[in-house]
């Protein structure tokens, strides 16, 4: 039996169970326990605060467990990455009030910085030869210069909404993060073997999202420009239809070149066009 830690609640729960649920992991939700057992898969599910997540790897107590970047990087535990997953984006910044004047790295020389992830802003001070005092806080971090507890600060930022709101300009990212699947450095050949099974339908999962099936009718004369158009992952299906002049195509796009890739088929003559949602994509 594979154990997987993932965040009790938070910003990574909901994602986390979304990707297991996907992946054909499933749990029944009525009564939430710290231990719950998947009705479709050898896996486990250990509910922890993120902040455990890497030493529970670490130590073995959980096999693999799903967590952002940035608490890998702080915590420093020997863990394997295994997969990027694609949510839970952010980066790790140093930000100044915005009325203070920036002039690179060595501002930050015998300043006071608040963060929670003093392991990670050490090692970029150290690399880069700055000085400073750095306060390790948990909670509300941004609000420290304004709390006159620090001159500056290195948080979290997605939006970057929450340092405008409080009078702060981002000046250095310094980390990127995602959620990433890790596991224990050395997993036994059976756990490693249904790990892999996991990860592999995670990648079918990962791999639909941001991705629309096609589907129209074209004149068979102007097929050959709809290929170069398709971006197919092999080549387009195209299917004959009893009007001889005239074929199906199926093929998968992403998203972000949908409504482009609609516009030159149609300007070639393509009709009837469908657009579908496409779950996944086992290849
Ligand atoms: P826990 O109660 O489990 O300790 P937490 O409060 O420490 O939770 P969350 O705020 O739920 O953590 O964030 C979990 C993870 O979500 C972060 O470690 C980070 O990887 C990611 N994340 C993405 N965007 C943001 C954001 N804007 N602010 C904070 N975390 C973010
Ligand atoms: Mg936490």
């Amino acid at each position: 039996m594979l154990r997987i830690a993932i965040q009790t609640k938070g910003r990574l729960n909901e994602q986390s169970l979304d990707l297991l649920r996907e992946a054909g992991v499933t749990i029944k939700e009525e009564k939430r326990k710290f231990l719950m057992r998947a009705s479709d898969f050898p896996v486990e599910i250990l509910f922890l605060r993120d902040d455990d997540i890497p030493q529970t790897v670490a130590m073995g107590a959980a096999d693999l467990g799903i967590v952002g970047y940035n608490e890998v990087a702080e915590r420093g535990y020997d863990v394997e990455i295994m997969k990027k997953l694609g949510f839970g984006g952010c980066r790790i910044s140093l930000a100044i009030p915005k009325s203070d004047k920036y002039d690179g790295l060595s501002y930050f020389n015998g300043k006071r910085i608040a963060t929670s992830y003093p392991n990670v802003l050490k090692r970029f001070f150290d690399e880069n030869g700055v000085e400073a005092q750095i306060h390790t806080i948990t909670g509300s971090v941004e609000i420290a210069p304004a709390a006159g507890l620090a001159d500056a600060i290195f948080d979290i930022v997605s939006s970057g909404g929450t340092l405008i709101s409080n009078g702060l300009v981002e000046v250095e990212q310094v980390l990127q993060s995602e959620a990433v699947l890790i596991g224990t450095p050395g997993l036994s050949e059976e756990k490693m073997a249904v790990a892999r099974q996991l990860i592999s339908r995670f990648e079918s999962v990962l791999k639909g999202v941001g991705k629309k099936y096609l589907l129209m009718n074209l004149p068979v004369a102007a097929l050959d420009e709809a290929v170069t158009i398709l971006p197919a992952m092999r080549s387009p299906t195209v299917i004959p239809l009893a009007q001889k002049e005239w074929c199906s195509l199926q093929t998968v796009v992403d998203e972000k070149d949908l409504w482009s890739i609609i516009e030159r088929l149609k300007a070639i003559g393509a009709e009837g066009i469908l657009v579908l949602t496409l779950d996944k994509v086992v290849l």
